[in-house]
């Protein structure tokens, strides 16, 4: 739970809306577009001071939903490799290991299941492995330290955050969409479940081309508040 706090100093908040502006600098999905919170950019919890700097304005939803998760770089830098269920993941971590440094996390349905020692997890087992796969996103999400997190991910959605893509490019993380293509994919799967999960996956047309379109009108906004440089990305970015 949050700490009880005060609310910030009125001549701050004013100063805020009128550097920021008042619209909802998050935009989660569900935003309802209007500031009314103080959001801190640094979390409360993480030591953020109340500073014109550190606040913008958020909707009530957007402050509720974000629970202290940080924007990519303003504490940990979260990678999200999304691949087609036929791989099993195994395309994403290939991915991952000739990018990541010694060292970073990874966080893989795959590893995940094996690590239970599920070899062919039922649906049951599936759920475990997704709720052992979304704590650890939970805890990397808000970690203060700047550390590289990399997740692998087949659906971009659960129950609870079906528009998790959204999340991911509003707090401007890292998303690659690896697509072998369907013909390989189908190939691949090893059952008909998995190839109706192929066939679901192919219906949600994800692609990198629509990851960065979207990711670039996000980060025209975080510039416009203040928060992304619109110089070239900073070198702690790794350069792909
Ligand atoms: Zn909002």
């Amino acid at each position: 739970m949050m700490a009880r706090r005060q609310t910030i100093d009125p001549l701050i908040r004013a100063k805020v809306i009128e550097t920021w502006g008042n619209a909802c600098w998050l935009e989660l999905p569900g935003c309802t577009r209007v500031g009314t919170e103080d959001d801190h950019i640094v979390p409360y919890s993480h030591g953020g001071m109340d500073t014109v700097s550190n606040i913008r304005r958020a909707c009530k939803h957007c402050n509720a939903s974000r629970q202290d998760r940080v924007l990519y770089g303003y504490g940990a830098r979260l990678h999200m490799v999304v691949v087609p269920p036929g791989s099993c993941d195994r395309e994403a971590v290939d991915y991952i290991d000739s990018h990541k440094a010694q060292g970073d996390p990874v966080v893989s349905f795959s590893a995940l299941a094996a690590a239970m020692g599920l070899t062919s997890p039922s649906l049951a087992e599936r759920r475990a492995v997704a709720m052992a796969w979304s704590g650890a996103y939970r805890q990397f999400a808000i970690s203060q330290e700047p550390i590289d997190v990399w997740c692998t991910r087949t659906t971009p959605s659960s129950k609870r955050h079906p528009r998790m893509l959204e999340e991911w490019i509003a707090l401007d993380y890292d998303v690659r969409v690896i697509d072998p293509g369907f013909s390989v994919e189908w190939e691949r799967a090893k059952d008909d479940a998995t190839r109706k999960r192929v066939r679901q996956w192919y219906a949600l047309h994800l692609s990198q081309e629509l990851v960065d379109t979207r990711q670039q009108e996000r980060r025209a906004k975080l510039v416009a508040l203040g928060l992304r440089s619109d110089r070239a990305p900073a070198s702690s970015r790794p350069q792909w």
